[in-house]
């Protein structure tokens, strides 16, 4: 067991603390995974991504539909990124 410094009061806690007992931050190996999955932007990012990929597959069929499914995607990506 080893003391870490809370980065937001700066007192000395346990590393296995779920959050510090000063202030009541939640530590960051705990919070770090509800962050990852809250961001919102995420899903936007892989529907994007998805819709790219079915874009290039396209192009040897149609350039004009592939074409137009990667654009579409490229900004479905973009939006989902600065979210
Ligand atoms: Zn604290």
């Amino acid at each position: 067991m080893a003391l870490i410094k809370c980065p937001d009061c700066g007192k000395d806690i346990s590393s296995n603390a779920p959050n510090c007992p000063n202030c009541g931050r939640p530590m960051a190996a705990f919070s770090g995974k509800a962050v990852q999955t809250q961001r919102k932007g995420g899903k936007y990012e892989a529907a994007g991504f998805v819709l790219i990929v079915v874009g290039i597959v396209v192009c040897f069929v149609s350039s004009v539909v592939g074409g137009l499914l990667i654009f579409v995607g490229f900004a479905t990506f973009i939006a989902g990124r600065f979210m």
